[in-house]
């Protein structure tokens, strides 16, 4: 697989019954690059990656990797596009062994070598994912289950993570090992799409920014000037 093609995003609204949480907003992930989007607690930011994956009704937008128009792609089908998620709260299987969880991750592709390989790369990045393979996923950790949805997203071949808060809830070290790993999937080529509160994580890992406020783009800019914008700081983060 190839590099991803840009991702572009424009004029995507969500509607919750005729409650607008998300106005029109656009941006885009240039292939290997990595994009973050903050903003407060009900800013938009869930739904937006949400209907970005086709999981809500969007009222409106256009959405293209590579050229190619993805707005009616079902979001079954996103991940044969080239698009990974790994939601908030993770979501793994709790009854289904840590491997299980992986394989299902795979489970747009067949099962052969090119899965095989995943397989081995996803316990290259989290050794601990090959060490509990047999045990249920809900045995894990917090950290460790966050550890598996990125996994189980890697298992489908992306070209672009998109990760919704996959710090929450972790302490500061474990948000270290994620900042980590999503640094060398930077390394690799990845596109990265994040929606962060963590300061640590975002600016750590993100070149640019879109900072979301009532459902709309606030700000945009790098990574390094939000970083010290204090109004960002303060507001957006609560630093
Ligand atoms: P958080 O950080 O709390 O997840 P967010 O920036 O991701 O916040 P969203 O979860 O996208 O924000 O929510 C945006 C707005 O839409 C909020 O006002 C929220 O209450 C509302 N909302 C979200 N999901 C639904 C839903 N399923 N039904 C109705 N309203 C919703």
């Amino acid at each position: 697989t190839g590099p991803a093609g840009t991702l572009t995003v424009e004029d995507l609204s969500v509607h919750y019954g005729g409650v607008r949480a998300v106005g029109s907003i656009g941006f885009t992930v240039a292939p290997g690059e990595s994009v973050g989007i903050i903003g407060a607690n009900g800013a938009g930011k869930t739904s937006t990656l949400k209907a970005l994956m086709g999981l809500v009704p969007r009222s409106g937008g256009r959405i293209t990797l590579g050229g190619r128009d993805l707005t009616r792609v079902r979001a079954r089908d996103m991940v044969r596009h080239g698009i990974g998620y790994v939601p908030e709260g993770r979501h793994v299987f709790s009854g289904l062994s840590v491997e299980k969880n992986l394989m299902l991750g795979a489970y747009s592709r067949p099962w052969n070598d090119g899965t095989r390989r995943r397989l081995d790369e996803v316990h290259a990045l989290f050794p601990v994912l090959g060490e509990m393979r047999d045990r249920p996923a809900g045995a894990l950790s917090g950290g460790q289950q966050q550890m598996l949805a990125i996994g189980r997203a890697l298992m489908a071949g992306p070209r672009l993570l998109v990760l919704d808060e996959p710090s929450m809830g972790l302490s500061p070290k474990l948000v270290g090992s994620i900042l980590d790993v999503l640094l060398k999937l930077r390394e690799e080529g990845m596109s990265l799409l994040l929606v962060e509160q963590n300061a640590k994580l975002t600016f750590g890992v993100t070149s640019s920014c879109v900072v979301m406020e009532n459902g709309e783009v606030a700000m945009t800019g790098t990574s390094a000037e939000l970083s010290r914008d204090p109004r960002v700081r303060e507001v957006y983060l609560g630093l």
